[in-house]
Order: C-alpha cells, then structure tokens, then sequence
C-alpha cells in the first residue's frame, strides 16, 4: 500500500484517501481473482486500474466523488435501480433523462449514483454453468448483465466499466438485480491476444463454397474456416440443460447455418448481430438429427469467432458506443423501399405511410382502434411477411405472455421464442431492433393493429438501454400463459386472445373466485369454447423452423381478427343494457294506433311500462360477446345471479329438454359454479311516469317524470357452459360419467364429454420439450399440471356468509370434512310465493319479512353423518322410517332457496356440526285457546343450513299436477294452480289513495322502485291459442318477479278464480300464490276469432267465446257522438279551451272522440254495436280528409250529437246545421247502412233488466218484455262492403 500511494504524496487528502480505497478493493476483491494468472503484484494491479480510470474520465483528476462497489454490496445494498457514469457531466445525463421522459411519458427517469464497478467479464464457466450469458464477477460474487454489442475478446478479462444502469428486482427467490451496460467496458490490463488470427484466417473460405461443401458426401471429419455475412441469428435455446443457438451466414443466395452447441462458445450469441461479418474457425459438418436430409456446420471446441478485420464494426475497445447508435438510426431512416423479401440488414421504422399502406390494403379505414365494439373481422386467414424493425418500447403489456407495445402504435409479442431469464433490457424507454419479425396486420381486435411477432429465426436486439425507472416483472420460465401456448400450439390470434381474456378473468374473478394460478386454465377453457372444435394444429419443428428456407414457423399464417368474441364483465353488461333500454325507447311505438284519440288518463298508462329485449348470440354482428360470471342465489330477491367482481345481474334461468319444451329446474349444484354464456336473451324493462296530455307531447321529455329500468338476463340452463363447477357439480359430473351418460341429461353429458377429452389433453398433449428448450422442465410441469387438475377447485366461494351455499372447504381440504351433520331427506308437494310477511318467529321482533312457506313430504327419518353427505347418492336408511308431511319455513335470507325448490322434487336438506336428530324433527304450532290446528308440524329454516337437490321432476310431471287456462274457464274451483302462454301485459293503474304499509320497507330492502305494482296478464291456452283469461296479479308485496313478458310461459299456483257479471272468468292473485316463469318466447300466433251468430252468441255470452268476428248488416245508427274533450279532465273543450268551470280547469290540450251505436242483425239474431273512435270513420265510410274535415267543424261547438229517432236521425241543438244535416243524412243512407263484417267482443256492462214495451197489433196494444240484446264492442272493421 505505501508504495502505491508513495507516488501520489502531492495529492490532496481527499485524493490521497480515494486513493487507499482503490488500493484495498484491488487489493481485497480484485487481486485474488485475477492476480494468480496474470503474475502481476497487487501495486501494479492498482496502478493499472487507476490509469483505465483516468483514460475514461479524460483527466487527470481523480473522480473522488465515485466510490469503489463490489458485486456483493451492489446487490445487497442497492435497492434501487439506479444508473451510473464516469464518463457523463450532469448535463449529458439530465438532457438524455428529459428526452426519454418526454419521449415515454409516466415514467421518471433512473437516478444517478457515483459507484465505480470494476470486474472480470466472464461467461458462468467459472461457476460451472455456460448459459450463454455475461456475468461480472470479483471475489465477492458475480452479478448478470446486458451488454448492447460485445466482443469475444472480452471473455475473462478484467473490465472497468464506465456507464451502466443496474436494476433491481426484489422478486423472492430471484437474484436481485442485473446490469445493462451502456458503455463498452475497458479493459483494465490490455493483452496481446491468444491466438493469432490472420493465422487461422488464411485458410478462409466464403459462404458459397461452405453451402457447397454442405451438399458434397464426402465431408467429414473436415475442419473449415467459414467467413460471411450474419443472415440470422436464432436465439438461445435450452435443450435437456444444453445451451445453444444457430446462426446463418450469408453471401448474394447462399447460406450456411452454423450450430453453436460448445458450451464454451454459447457466449457468442451476445457478440454476434444480423448484418456483421464474422469468421468462425474449426468448424465441422455434421448433421442434424431434427432436420432429416440436411447437413449444418458445427462448432468445435477449437472454434474461435472473430469479427472480421475488413468489416466497418469495431467492438473492441470502443469507447463511443453512441457513434453506432446514432449511425444506424439514420440509416433506418433514409431506408423507405418495401420489403418484400427478407432483407436482414436495413431496420426500419414503420413509418405512418407504411402503416396506411396496409391500412387501405385491408380495405377497412378503421385504424389504431383495438375496441371491441367495431372491430368485427370476417375470419379470414393470412401470410404474414417478414420484416426488420427498429423502435422504442413505449410500455410493457403484459410482461409474462411476452407483450409489449413499441412506438405507441405497434405490438410486440415475443411468446414464440424461450422466456428471458431477465427483461434482458426490454424495459419501456429501451430502443430495440428486431431482425426477421413477422409482421402481422390486425391478428387481435384486442391488440393494436400492427403486431410484430417474433419466432425462432428473429432475433430482438437492444440497441440503447432505457434510462427510465420502470417496474421489472420477474418472469417465470413455466409462465401459465406461456405454458399453454407450447402445450396447444396456439396460433398468434389465438394465443392474443388468450391474454386478452387471461387480463379480464384476473380483473374479474381473481382472487374472490378464482386464485391467481389457475386464471390461465380457466381462460384456455373459455377460448376452447370459443373457438370449438379444435382442429389439430402442427407441431413446432425447431430445427426447420430455424434453419429452413423458405422459412416457415406457426406465425407464417394467421388468423385476422379472430377470435374477436369480446369478454363482458357483469358491470359492462348492465351498463350497456341500461344505456341501449333508453336509446332504444320509441314513445310514439308504445301506442296504439288510436293514440291521437287518447286522453291524459288513457295515455299515459300505456306508457308506464314496456321491454326491449335482445337476442345475444355468437354470430350477430354487434353481438359477438360472451359473458363470464359466477351464478349465486340473491337472497334478498329471492332470485338466482350472475356475479363478477364489478357488479351482479339477475338471470331467469330455463331448462330445455329434449322436446324443446322449456321448464324450471335449476339445481342447487349451479351455485358457485363459474359459468360462460354466449346465448340469451337480455331483457331490459322500462318503467316511466309520466303526464304527456296527448300524443303530440310525446317527444317533449320533460313529461317524462320518472323513469328507471330493470335489466335482467334470460337464460337457458343449456346455453350455461361450465368452466369451473361447483363441488356438488363435480359430484353430478362424475355421478353421470360412472353410468356412462345413460341418463336423460344427454347435453350435459356433451358438455361433460367435452371436459374430459379437455383433461386428457392437459395430462397427455405437452409438447414442449423442445420448443421451450426445457425438456427438464417439462415433466415437472406436467406433474405440477395433474395435481393442479387434481385440486381442479380451487376456486373459492365467497367469503360473505350470506351468500355462499356450498362449503367452500370441501373439496380444498379432504382431511377437514370429518364434520358431524344431520339430514333430511323430503319431497315438495306445494310451495307458496315468496313476499313480505308479518311473522313472529322465536323470540324476535315482529315485523314484515320476506318469506315462504312449503308443504313437503319427508321420505325418512333424519340422519347422523360423520361427513357431509351434499348432494351424494340417496342411501337406503334415508328412506326408512315412512313418510310424514311437514311444512318447512324459509324466511329473511333462507328465501334464496325459492328458486330452487320446485314441486315433485326431493332434496337433502343439511344442518352441519350437530349429531341432533330433533333439530330437523319440527314443531306442531301450539294450540291456542282450546282451538285444534289440523296443520302439519313445521320447521323454521336457519340461514346457515343447507339444501341440495337430488332429484328432479321432469316438466310433465309437474305439469300434470296443474291445469290449462282452458280447464280454468271451465272448471268451479276457488283456487286453481294453472300454466299458460302470456300474451300481454298491462300495468294497471295506482289506486288514489291507497298506500301499502309495506311500500316502505321493500323500498329499504331490496331497492325497489316499482310502487304498488299491479299488473294484468292475459293469460293464452299453451295448446288452445284461441282460449285465453285475464290474471291480475298484485305484486306490492313481493320482490319484483323478472321474466313475466309476452311470450312467456308461467306456472301460477294458487290464484282465485272469479267470475265477471257477464260471466268473464279472471284469476286474481292471494298472499299465497306463486309464479315461476318456465319458459320464454314461445307464443303461438292466435288464431282469427271464431265466427259467431248474433242468434247463438246472445243467449250463451261469454261461455261461448268473449270475442267472435260476425258478418251481419247494419239496420240503422243508433246514435253518433263527436266530442272534443279536455285531456286533463274529460270535460268538453271548444276551441281548445277547457269548459269546465267548477272547479276552472285551464288545460288547453284536446283531443277528439267519436262513438257511434248501431243496431246490427245477420239473420240469427240481432245486437247493438259500439263503434269508439278509431272505427267510426270507417264505419261511417269517410276519408281521412273528410274526417279530419268533420273534425275541425266539431271543434268550434265542441260537442255534438245525433240521435235516431224513429226513422230519422235528429240533433237537440241546431238542427239546422250544415254539419247536423250532412251527418243525419249519411247515418241513414246506405253508405252506412250496409252488410259489414266485424270482429266484436262482448260488452262488459251491468246486465239490465229485462225492457218493458209496448207492442202494437192492430188496434190491440201489448205490453211485452224483451230480454237485453246483446251489446258488443267492435274492435275491428274488416270489409265495408
Ligand atoms: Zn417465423
Ligand atoms: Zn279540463
């Protein structure tokens, strides 16, 4: 030490201390690495390094301020990615930092740090492993690093480096952090080099005689010498823990690939780079076992790389790397002629032109737009080209799929070659070249348009390191992603799809559902359901895929935009229906086509309630979408859901068999089941309020003063494709597999057959060994894939106590479900409809609650379990000890079961952690003052308990137990339990006055808006279309019931039968009823009412038919009214003013009414007819300008009326008008009175008693009583002649 720093006595004490530092780190970490070969003692070590120190810095000065690191203490004391420079002022260093910020925004540039690194530049050899990559060592460890263009001379020699970034990574069980060498390292003690070159180079021979020597037989055991051009330079692979790579020299048309398998040469992938002329020495021909036929030279461990001498590149020792940079950054830029051949040498920017160029080739002007909405693509399939590419990496997509976006406007997918160990420098900010690439255009919808997709023969160089902080992702060489790429062979569209899809699960469904690890299994089952059949798709051949030309790999071809079926999460979902039901909502469509004659009071009704609903399926254009959720029993609605993280929606869920009838039978296994949909219906219903006065206000909304809608989706349970099942699921699954699909369940077999074919492909199809390079792995991959099948659920349910069914540990921990239980095993006879209540359970508070009551048949005893038995099969003590009845209680959260249990059904019902049989042995309501209660016991079903179905009534069976709307017309009984088909639907009227008690409280629970909600339904005959009945159901005290629209299929049980004063029959709901909606879109075009005589409808009414069409003439015009009403209030309006005066009312809306009575008579019989507006001009065969005419002369009076009397028709006011006499006139001529034929209904009215009348025959007068001819309505004019 003292005679080194003898020398430097004048230095200052600052100098003079830096100076011992230097001294000791050579002396300590240096010196023992290298000081044994070279023979040089530790001062003259420390001189040397001091003078590559000064020769780098420039000066004389020492740099003091930088401190001397060691591998050790940058890796365990640098948390932080920082950069360091001795060659930088702190202007250079700002002004690169401010480019790269501005150029790559939201990121901040790495911060400077004034470390001095010095170390051996070695391979791994030392350490024993020649994985092909740089590593600085020194005594105390060594550390990885990324070096931008390296020379084989480096190797073991000690390096001062004078510019490098070190980022760190703080993965767990990673290394901590590596190197990117900006600037080449110096060597510290310059050396003659080994060998001699130009000796071994005097027996040189071109590419073109090499390619030759190549197609000679006899050529072995030759060694050549081999100088050319680099064409390719293929990246490293791992095979069976051997480290290689290919390069390909060219020369005009020929190539000789070279195999670089010599772990010792493994290093030259770093120094070699498309474009350089090269010499490699000792080579021999040999042939390659994956590539039949063809012969490749191959490295020998003589072998030396030596850049060649002539070339322009000089990588050694060079101390402006930036020179090159900038040098070949003008080059891709003056470069602008087409590629359309491989042109390795000239990178390029993808200039706008470039890119518009392809754009109008597409012939879809549609550019940089990756949203899913408009980017539907025909499926078409394309050739890729290969291009060279120069950009910066503008972010990182998705770091572990090998994504990443350059210039903002292209992607980069490097999933086709092996994973990098480290980011190897591939940060945002980084400028890289990429040589070979296929460049595809619009591969993804999901992805921007332009994808650069790199295979085995590319090679992606960094040709600048980026100066910015980014955050590095630590990169798992068994990567799901990438994993399941190499197992299917997946195709570039495909595999993009997969990461698209991968994205929205994670955001989704991770962790509440699905744990991180096993998102990717649940993607690739989700785009084997997208994609369907799966056609076989060829292996990766490594050797050909690297070597042969023409070149052809799995990017040669792909698929434009396909798949392009976008992902919904739940929240989308609801948002776009929410939006599309108001874009979609058309007033003027809601009315009828009498709206013009409509009051306020009649209008606006017809407006308070109306559906839009939607067919969502693959193919549609703007539809192509696919929903993922998990399905859940609401508590609070009483009502199944699709969940996903973002939001919930509710599903009407329907089951088709065979016969395409469609039924309820939704098992309770479905819950927790993580399901797909492709195919259903959105619903979307609207509920407004509004005061429109006429229908000429209907397109000022300011009428509009409430409005909200319900969105829902329809679902069949077929159309429910299963990604991941539920434990009880699984159990059916398997249950169906052991009786080898014998059971009725034949599309759920289909889907089951689908999954097992699925789960033998995951255990047999892993062809990975060599493309990944890492055969060794593959095994263990393999085995960690079984078990990961193995535990296939590790989805996990909810934690939320209310809303879980299953038991979540069930199948995660065998050991843990030696838990005691009891069950009981019981058939639905009856279940009554879920609403609010007044209840008095135990010792709670009274109040209303949502509940429900079912009347079952226990099928045995209750059982002790040691574990719980779920929805396994029925063993045979379960069955002992007779039947007895029973009602079970559902209340508050217990009313998620309604959906579930279904009449004719049994289940197994479950109380865990007891052995007590009499807790589900149920109590007989005590007697209460002397009074007997016949009723059965009843049981008060407890939230945590649980229920699972065993086995299902089939549709006809439950059916059977109900009658037809017909059979209900019919029949005597009070109460009826019926089905039939919905033809419509009115919302009637809210009754003034009469506010429910319980409005309140189903408003704070369940967020309902509908306000005592009554509805009338029209009810058809599922097989009788013609035979239909009014139901009106009260819906104020029940949580809303989704599904009930036209076209749907209901079961009502429990209804009262009424019959109407004209003997109409109508059903009204009770407390007790209950709807389930079965079925949907499904109703049959009702047939033309029947022909009826005026002689046989008369006497039977509405026993024979409500409405009827009748061919008969008109005898005379009983009566005409033409009025102009006030909308508001009804009274007349003259000249748009109201006439009311008691109390004034100033509305200034009117709207015209005509209604005409007319006696008709068809030779049966005869009847007085109701014409309402809409018909009166027909009848009275006018023109729409003759009625329009009329019309505006009724305005001025306001109202008028004419009347027969006698033969006459007559007016009690101004009989003399021109408008009284024209219409006198037209009623009784033979425009009016003439043979029509009419569809009619009955009218309701009070029946009259019969009419007292006088008869005249001859001079004898009678007094005789006619019956009440029958009234009727006509809706419909069908001929007027
Ligand atoms: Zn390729
Ligand atoms: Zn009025």
């Amino acid at each position: 030490m003292e005679e080194f720093t003898e020398r430097y006595k004048d230095c200052s004490r600052v100098e003079w201390a830096w100076l011992q530092d230097l001294y000791s780190a050579v002396r300590d970490r240096l010196h023992p690495a290298v000081g044994a070969s070279l023979r040089v003692p530790v001062e003259q070590l420390a001189e040397a390094v001091l003078r590559s120190v000064r020769r780098t810095v420039g000066s004389q000065s020492l740099p003091v301020s930088y401190t001397f690191v060691s591998v050790s203490e940058l890796l365990s004391r640098q948390r932080t990615s920082c950069c360091s420079s001795l060659t930088w002022s702190t202007g250079q260093y700002r002004e690169r930092a401010e480019e790269a910020e501005q150029a790559v925004p939201n990121h901040k540039a790495l911060p400077r740090t004034n470390l001095l690194l010095i170390g051996l530049l070695c391979d791994g050899r030392a350490s024993g492993q020649c994985d092909g990559f740089w590593r600085v060592r020194d005594v105390t460890g060594s550390v990885h690093c990324e070096v931008l263009k390296s020379s084989p001379l480096w190797l073991g020699k000690l390096m001062l480096f004078p510019t490098w970034n070190y980022i760190s990574q703080d993965a767990p069980g990673q290394e901590s952090g590596y190197l990117e060498l900006i600037e080449s390292p110096i060597c510290v003690i310059p050396e003659p080099t080994a060998s001699d070159p130009t000796e071994t180079l005097s027996e040189v021979i071109g590419v073109r005689k090499a390619a030759r020597l190549l197609r000679q037989k006899v050529s072995a055991g030759v060694r050549v010498c081999v100088s050319g051009e680099v064409g390719v330079v293929c990246p490293l692979l791992v095979i069976a823990g051997k480290s290689f790579f290919c390069l390909i020299l060219a020369e005009g048309d020929s190539t000789v690939p070279i195999l670089v398998t010599d772990p010792e040469c493994v290093y030259w992938r770093q120094c070699v780079c498309v474009g350089q002329s090269v010499c490699v020495s000792a080579l021999r021909v040999c042939s390659v076992r994956g590539w039949a036929g063809h012969r490749v030279l191959s490295v020998t461990s003589h072998s030396r790389l030596h850049p060649n001498p002539h070339a322009q590149e000089d990588s050694e020792n060079t101390h402006s790397q930036s020179d090159s940079r900038t040098h070949s950054q003008s080059d891709s830029q003056s470069d602008t002629h087409t590629h359309s051949e491989p042109d390795p040498h000239r990178p390029q920017s993808l200039t706008d032109t470039r890119l518009q160029e392809d754009t109008h080739s597409e012939g879809d002007p549609a550019q940089g737009g990756a949203g899913p909405a408009d980017s539907v693509y025909p499926v078409r399939r394309k050739l890729s080209r290969i291009i060279s590419y120069r950009g910066r990496i503008s972010s990182v997509l998705n770091a572990e799929a090998g994504l990443y976006e350059i210039d903002r406007k292209v992607g980069l997918c490097l999933a086709y070659q092996p994973l990098r160990k480290w980011c190897s420098g591939l940060r945002p900010g980084a400028e890289i070249e990429l040589q070979n690439v296929h460049f595809l255009f619009r591969p993804s919808p999901f992805f921007p348009d332009v994808v650069l997709c790199v295979c085995l023969r590319s090679s992606v160089c960094v040709m600048a390191f980026s100066p910015l902080r980014s955050k590095v992702a630590t990169l798992r060489s068994d990567g799901p992603l990438l994993c399941y790429l190499l197992e299917r062979n997946l195709g570039v569209s495909e595999f993009l799809w997969l990461c698209y899809c991968h994205a929205a699960l994670t955001e989704r469904l991770c962790p509440r559902w699905v744990c991180e690890g096993r998102v990717c299994v649940v993607a690739g089952r989700l785009l084997q359901f997208v994609l369907g059949e799966e056609k076989k798709r060829k292996k990766r051949d490594i050797y050909r895929e690297m070597l042969q030309d023409p070149h052809s790999c799995p990017l040669t071809e792909y698929c434009v935009g396909s798949p392009s079926v976008c992902v919904w999460s739940v929240r989308e979902l609801c948002d776009w229906m929410e939006k599309e039901s108001w874009e979609s909502l058309s007033l003027s469509s809601l009315v009828p086509p009498s709206a013009p004659y409509l009051t306020q009071a009649q209008l606006n009704p017809l407006l308070s309630w109306s559906t839009h609903t939607l067919l969502m399926h693959s193919g549609s254009a703007h539809t192509d979408r696919l929903l993922v959720g998990v399905l859940e029993f609401s508590s609070s609605r009483a009502s199944v859901r699709l969940v996903d993280q973002s939001a919930a929606v509710e599903c009407v869920c329907v089951e088709n068999n065979q016969s395409e009838d469609q039924y309820t039978a939704i098992n309770t296994a479905w819950t927790g089941c993580l399901v797909c949909i492709r195919r259903c219906t959105l619903v979307m219903e609207r509920f407004l309020k509004t005061d429109f006065p006429s229908w000429k206000h209907l397109d000022q909304h300011r009428h509009i003063s409430h409005r909200h809608c319900r969105v829902y989706i329809q679902v069949c349970m077929e159309d429910l494709h299963i990604l991941s099942p539920s434990a009880s699921m699984s159990t059916i699954l398997s249950e169906r597999r052991r009786e080898g699909g014998r059971t009725a369940g034949v599309k759920e077999g289909q889907q089951r057959d689908g999954r097992r074919e699925e789960e033998e492909g995951v255990k047999e199809g892993i062809q990975m060994d060599e493309c990944s390079g890492q055969s060794a792995q593959t095994g263990r991959m393999k085995r960690k894939r079984e078990t990961e099948e193995r535990r296939e659920r590790c989805i996990k349910k909810p934690r939320d106590h209310s809303n879980h069914c299953d038991d979540p540990s069930a199948v995660g921990s065998a050991s843990a479900s030696s838990d005691p239980c009891v069950s009981l095993l019981f058939r639905v006879d009856s279940k009554q409809g879920v609403a609010f209540r007044n209840l008095q359970t135990s010792n709670e508070t009274r109040g209303l609650r949502l509940s429900f009551v079912t009347t079952v048949t226990c099928l045995g005893d209750v059982q002790r379990w040691d574990r719980d038995p779920k929805n396994g099969r029925v063993e045979e003590r379960e069955r002992a000890g007779g039947e007895k009845k029973m009602e079970l209680q559902f209340v508050d959260s217990s009313v998620r079961w309604f959906p579930l249990l279904q009449p004719g059904s049994e289940y197994r019902l479950i109380t865990l952690h007891t052995q007590d049989v009499s807790v589900l042995c149920g109590s007989s309501v005590p007697v209460r003052g002397g009074v007997t209660l016949l009723s059965s016991p009843a049981l008060l079903i407890q939230p945590q308990w649980r229920i699972h179905t065993l086995t299902q009534s089939l549709l006809c069976a439950q059916i059977q137990t109900l009658m037809t709307v017909s059979e209900v017309l019919h029949c005597s009984s009070d109460v009826v339990s019926f089905y039939g088909i919905i033809s419509q639907r009115i919302t009637l009227q809210e009754e003034r006055g009469q506010t429910s008690a319980v409005q309140s409280l189903i408003n704070a629970k369940d967020g309902v808006v509908e306000r005592d909600l009554r509805v009338r339904l029209t009810l058809q005959d599922s097989e009788a279309p013609d035979q239909s009945l009014q139901v009106y159901l009260d819906l104020s005290h029940t949580p809303y019931i989704p599904g009930l629209l036209a076209g749907a299929t209901v079961l009502l049980h429990h209804f009262q039968r009424k019959v109407s004063v004209v003997r109409n029959v109508y059903c009204c709901s009770l407390p007790i009823s209950c709807v389930t909606v079965t079925g949907f879109g499904s109703l049959k075009p009702r047939p033309p009412p029947p022909m009826m005589h005026l002689g046989r409808w008369a006497p039977a009414r509405a026993e024979q038919s409500i409405v009827g069409r009748v061919r008969a003439h008109v005898v005379c015009v009983l009566s005409l009214q033409l009025k102009w009403v006030c909308s508001l209030c009804g009274s007349v309006s003259k000249q748009a003013v109201c006439t009311r005066s008691c109390p004034p009312c100033d509305s200034t809306t009117a709207v015209f009414q005509a209604e005409a009575k007319v006696a008709v008579e068809d030779g049966t019989g005869e009847a007085q007819v109701w014409f309402s507006t809409e018909t009166v001009a027909e009848l009275l065969s006018l023109a729409v300008t003759e009625w329009e005419g009329i019309q505006r002369h009724v305005r001025v009076k306001g109202h008028l009326r004419v009347y027969a009397r006698g033969r006459n028709m007559v007016c009690d006011v101004d009989p003399d008008d021109p408008l009284v006499r024209y219409l006198c006139a037209l009623c009784s001529s033979s425009t009016v009175c003439r043979q029509l034929c009419l569809t009619c209904s009955l009218r309701s009215h009070r029946p009259e008693k019969a009419q007292l009348r006088k008869v005249s025959r001859g001079e004898r007068e009678f007094l005789t009583k006619f019956p009440q001819s029958l009234q009727l309505h006509c809706t419909h004019i069908h001929t007027s002649h």
